[in-house]
C-alpha cells in the first residue's frame, strides 16, 4: 500500500517525467498502487497521487481486471464528446460533470515493459484521460469553467494528512 497525497499538494500540480526502466522498484509501485486504488474503491490512481512524478497510472474497472499504463500517450480521441460526472481521489468530496471525448486510443507500456495500444470508449475511456491527465499536472475542474471551478475549490477542505 502506498499513501494518497492530496490537492493542494504540490506533486500534483507538476508533470511527471517518464518512466526510465521498468525495473523491480516500477514493477513493484504498480502493484501497490492497485492494492491502494482497490482499498480506496476508485477507478483510477496516477502515480502523483501516491507523491511519486512518473508517468505511470492504474485503472481498475468493475468486471475487468486491473490494468497498468507506463508511459502512456494518447494517440487518438474521438470528436464525439460526452459528459460525465467525475470524482479524484486526490481531491475527496468533490465532484463535478466534465466533458471529454467520448472515445480515445492510447499506447503505453506493461509492467514486462511490452508495448500495448488499447481503444477505450465509455468509463474505460474516462479514466483514462483522467488519469492521463494527473501525469501532466492537470486536476478534471481544470476543465471547468472558471466559476465553477474557483466554486469546487473554495468549498473543499483537505483531508487531514496522516503522515507524521
Ligand atoms: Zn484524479
Amino acid at each position: 500500500m502506498v499513501e494518497l497525497t492530496y490537492y493542494p499538494d504540490e506533486v500534483l500540480l507538476r508533470k511527471a517525467h517518464p518512466v526510465a526502466d521498468i525495473d523491480a522498484e516500477i514493477k513493484q509501485l504498480s502493484q501497490e498502487m492497485v492494492a491502494t486504488l482497490y482499498q480506496a474503491q476508485g477507478l483510477g490512481l496516477a502515480a502523483p497521487q501516491v507523491s511519486r512524478g512518473v508517468r505511470l497510472f492504474v485503472v481498475n474497472l468493475p468486471n475487468d481486471n486491473p490494468r497498468v499504463f507506463i508511459n502512456p500517450e494518447v494517440v487518438e480521441t474521438s470528436v464525439d464528446e460526452i459528459m460525465l460526472e467525475e470524482g479524484c481521489l486526490s481531491i475527496p468530496g468533490t465532484f463535478a460533470n466534465v466533458l471529454r471525448p467520448a472515445a480515445v486510443r492510447v499506447q503505453a507500456r506493461d509492467t514486462n515493459g511490452k508495448p500495448f495500444t488499447l481503444s477505450a470508449e465509455g468509463m474505460l475511456a474516462r479514466v483514462i484521460q483522467h488519469e492521463l491527465d494527473h501525469l501532466n499536472g492537470v486536476l478534471f475542474w481544470d476543465h471547468l469553467p472558471e466559476r465553477r471551478r474557483e466554486r469546487l475549490q473554495k468549498k473543499y477542505t483537505a483531508p487531514q494528512s496522516v503522515r507524521s
